[in-house]
């Protein structure tokens, strides 16, 4: 069982006072009766429909953000990240690895701690897509480079895929691992430097078109892509 209210925030519905209202004001149906009591106990596999429409219900949220340059993935640091997830359950949501301030792209949040820490793993593996845009041209012996795997902080790094289309001072990293600054690091060590880095993709979940600065709950197939 779990208070209406508590429930609808966690389901990213909006802040706990925002659905309060909601409930207040009889747009909330659970088993098709309007309850009016943001402290109503729900139980697992109740009906809910929030002004008018169903909502599914699922024990835990994921939340996708397009991370803008200038915010740190840090609840006591700022600017946080967390200022661009008003309506979320912020105090239930943890980030799937870090962003640094001046890396863009996407950042999922998740209140799953298993999932979490399977998808930060270095066990696991998942794969991270980053667009890279660098000072001088890259070439085909930093991408054997990297597939043969530089040597960081005295450790080998797992392989790592350089593509390189028309513009080699636009390229794309797919990496298996996230080590502090890696992507920065990387090119360093080849004497290069990263002047704009953004994430594109991270496992199955791909930033799409979601604008800079928003956030989103994830699609079911996007979730079930995650399980
Ligand atoms: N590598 C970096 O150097 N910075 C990031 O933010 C992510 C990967």
């Amino acid at each position: 069982m779990e208070r209406l209210d508590r429930l609808l925030a966690r389901l990213g519905l909006g802040s706990r006072k925002e659905v309060g209202r909601l409930i207040r004001a009889g747009g909330v149906r659970v088993g098709g009766e309007v309850v009016l009591d943001p402290g109503f106990k729900v139980g697992e596999g109740a009906l809910l429909e929030v002004e008018g429409r169903p909502v599914r219900v699922f024990r835990h949220l994921h939340v996708l953000l397009h991370k803008p340059k200038g915010y740190v993935t840090s609840r006591t640091e700022g600017p946080s990240v967390y200022a661009l997830l008003q309506g979320f359950p912020t105090r239930d949501l943890s980030p799937v690895g870090r962003l640094d301030k001046d890396t863009e792209g996407l950042l999922l949040f998740t209140t799953d701690g298993e999932l979490l820490h399977r998808l930060t793993h270095p066990r696991f593996k998942v794969a991270k897509r980053y667009l890279v845009h660098l000072e001088r041209p890259a070439t085909a012996e930093d991408q054997r480079a990297f597939r043969e795997g530089l040597f960081l902080d005295g450790k080998r790094l797992l392989p790592a895929e350089l593509l390189i289309g028309e513009d080699p001072r636009r390229v794309e990293l797919v990496l298996r691992e996230g080590r502090y600054h890696q992507v920065k690091r990387m090119f360093a060590q080849r004497g290069n430097r990263v002047l704009y880095l953004k994430r594109l993709a991270f496992g199955p979940l791909e930033l799409g078109d979601l604008p800079l600065g928003a956030a989103r709950v994830l699609e079911r197939e996007e979730e079930r892509a995650l399980y």
